[in-house]
């Protein structure tokens, strides 16, 4: 029987990409920019400027304000838009903005109810600083349904996923078996493979068609495209009275 569904955050319980849709619309770079501009391709962009950047930043060469305004500059550039340093920070004043009134995914509250109806635990698994990710859970309310103590931040615990100690060191916490645990989360680096290998059922939340790693051929999973899918899926797991895939 599976007696408790961890979850990722980011991307799993909320749509990473609606703030920053939200932000370049509120910050008119989408009128002069629409046609040429994939809002998906944009945030990728901007997230690898971003990773690019972050050397810089942790060398000393960079403050963090600085980097968050050239990377903007630098997707754009990509695309052939030129953004002023201005519009950029504003963009970033928008997309924090945006971030502080977050919203769940359809259909997140109505699985937590049903899962709290079937005396299913939930819990969260999260990576990033603590400070930040809290920010996030309490903008999404989430603390109704999840006890703080089974929020679990990486830098809170000192391991972060793809790492598979974070699923050990939960599942120790919570003191039950590994096949009595599933994971829901989008990145199949970070929280498919990972939870797998710990002993997990893991659930791909796969609203953007990815394909999983060659790699991880091994690597037994269930898949979904929308949230509204998992209580099924928790069902069927339940009729055959293990979570354990294999
Ligand atoms: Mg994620």
């Amino acid at each position: 029987m599976i007696k408790a569904v961890y979850f990722d955050l980011d991307d799993t319980l909320y749509d990473q990409l609606q703030p920053f849709r939200l932000a370049v619309e509120n910050t008119g770079l989408i009128g002069h920019a629409i046609g040429s501009l994939h809002i998906e391709d944009l945030y990728k962009s901007i997230r690898r400027h971003s990773d690019l950047l972050w050397v810089k930043h942790v060398n000393g060469e960079m403050t963090l304000e600085e980097l968050r305004i050239k990377r903007t500059t630098s997707a754009f550039s990509d695309i052939g838009i030129e953004v002023s340093a201005e519009a950029a920070a504003l963009l970033q004043w928008n997309y924090e903005l945006e971030q502080s009134r977050l919203t769940l995914r359809e259909g997140v509250q109505e699985l937590f109810e049903q899962l709290q109806a079937s005396g299913i635990g939930i819990g969260l698994i999260t990576n990033g600083p603590v400070e930040h990710q809290m920010k996030k859970i309490i903008a999404l309310e989430l603390l109704k349904w999840v006890a703080e103590p089974n929020a679990y931040i990486s830098d809170g615990i000192g391991i972060a996923k793809p790492d598979p100690d974070v699923f050990h060191f939960v599942r120790k916490n919570v003191a039950l078996r590994p096949e009595q645990l599933v994971y829901v989360g989008d990145a199949w680096h970070n929280d498919i493979a990972p939870s797998f290998q710990a002993g997990w059922t893991p659930i791909w939340l796969n609203t953007r068609q990815q394909q999983p790693n060659k790699k991880d051929g091994f690597v037994k999973y269930l898949e979904c495209g929308s949230i509204e899918e998992v209580m099924p899926l928790l069902r069927k797991l339940n009729e055959r009275e293990t979570g354990c895939l294999l």
